[in-house]
């Protein structure tokens, strides 16, 4: 058996120990005589792994007791359209800050609900920073204020959040959730779909302050109703079972090797590694401003795309593959969220200055 490093932004790698626990138990779970993929959810020892993984989640996270943890599907795309029916139901006004595609995707889609307004964006950039503020743009009477916390396609992170008084803050974190400690009470509601670093794709975390319950509007999907997903544990309908089981899988791994913090160490570390080596290169350069730089997602280029081509091509080859950038953008991105090794990138780098010398 060989293994790649795979760089995809999503869906990613997972760590190496939560397979190899998976696969021991696929066949029997825990004496089951079941795989987690055939058993009903609403059996004891499914109920278990539910519980377990949302217990888990509020361990590792800090999140507090005011906080609901909602398991759901249709992904981190669903929320654009959830979070306005949920939320947007006071005034029904909505802030947005537009940091990238992803952010651009939830306005658009809220704007079909309410009363929405663009208070900053860094297009005119080709989003390769996160856009400066002006407070007096923010709405003081807005449901909410939205932004994407990390740009999964350009590699830019906000590392100062915005200060948005009594309105509640929404971020949609599908690309950062459990990289490093957050502060989950500066936040009304946050929202990731799975598949960068928690869980293989079909599930969607959404995490909500109580208060912000209850108030969706009646047009509402009741899939969509956070209040009654909340009511039924995350159970009104069949969950995703599978990635949920591996969820907790993730989440016992982060708690083993010392939790955020340390998870923060790595990925900071990791991310070093390539940026200090972009910054150096005589080849390669780094495409988002180093005050907005993500450690999740490293977007870089060689300036010329036919040699970006054939980096990516002589790349793959050796081993590391998708590092191909976002169709959108071109270059090139490495993906390196929580189970990419720090050998992973330390063997990249290597490719790259060999790659650098053969191509001057
Ligand atoms: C991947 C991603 C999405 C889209 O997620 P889906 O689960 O595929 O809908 C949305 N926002 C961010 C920041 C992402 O990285």
């Amino acid at each position: 058996m060989s293994r790649v490093y795979n760089f995809s932004a999503g869906p990613s790698m997972l760590p190496e120990e939560v397979l190899k626990k998976a696969a021991a138990e696929m066949l029997d779970y825990q004496g089951s005589g079941q795989s987690v993929m055939e058993m009903s959810h609403r059996s004891k020892v499914y109920d278990a792994i539910i519980k377990d993984a949302q217990r888990l989640l509020r361990e590792v996270m800090n999140i507090p007791d005011n906080y609901k943890v909602l398991f759901l599907q249709g992904g981190a795309s669903s929320q654009f359209a959830a979070v306005p029916m949920n939320l947007m139901t006071k005034s029904g006004k909505a802030d947005y800050v537009l940091s990238g595609q992803f952010s651009t995707k939830a306005y658009k889609e809220a704007a079909r609900y309410g009363d929405c307004k663009v208070v900053a964006s860094s297009k005119e950039d080709n989003f390769s920073h996160i856009p400066a503020l002006d407070p007096k743009e923010f709405r003081p009477d807005a449901d909410y204020f939205h932004i994407c916390l990390n740009n999964t396609i350009y590699g830019t992170v906000w590392h100062q959040l915005p200060d948005t008084g009594d309105v509640p803050l929404v971020a949609d974190i599908s690309s950062c959730i459990l990289s490093r400690p957050m502060d989950v009470s500066k936040f009304g509601l946050l929202y990731a779909g799975a598949q960068k670093n928690v869980a293989p794709a079909g599930l969607t975390i959404v995490i909500v302050r109580e208060d912000l319950l209850g108030h969706a509007m009646d047009i509402t999907p009741t899939m969509f109703n956070y209040q009654v997903m909340a009511d039924n544990d995350s159970m009104y309908n069949t969950p995703p079972c599978w990635p949920i089981y591996i969820c907790k899988l993730v989440l016992e791994w982060i708690q083993s090797i010392g939790g955020l913090e340390e998870m923060e160490r790595r990925n900071v570390r990791k991310a070093q590694l390539l940026y200090d080596f972009l910054d150096n290169s005589s080849l390669f350069q780094g495409c988002a401003e180093k005050d907005s730089r993500s450690i999740m997602n490293v977007t870089f280029v060689t300036g010329d795309k036919d040699l970006d081509a054939k980096f990516v091509k002589e790349a793959e080859a050796a081993g590391f593959v998708n590092l191909k950038g976002h169709r959108s953008v071109g270059g090139m991105r490495a993906s390196i969220y929580n189970a990419m090794p720090e050998e992973g990138i330390q063997k990249l780098v290597d490719f790259m200055k060999k790659f650098e010398a053969e191509n001057k």
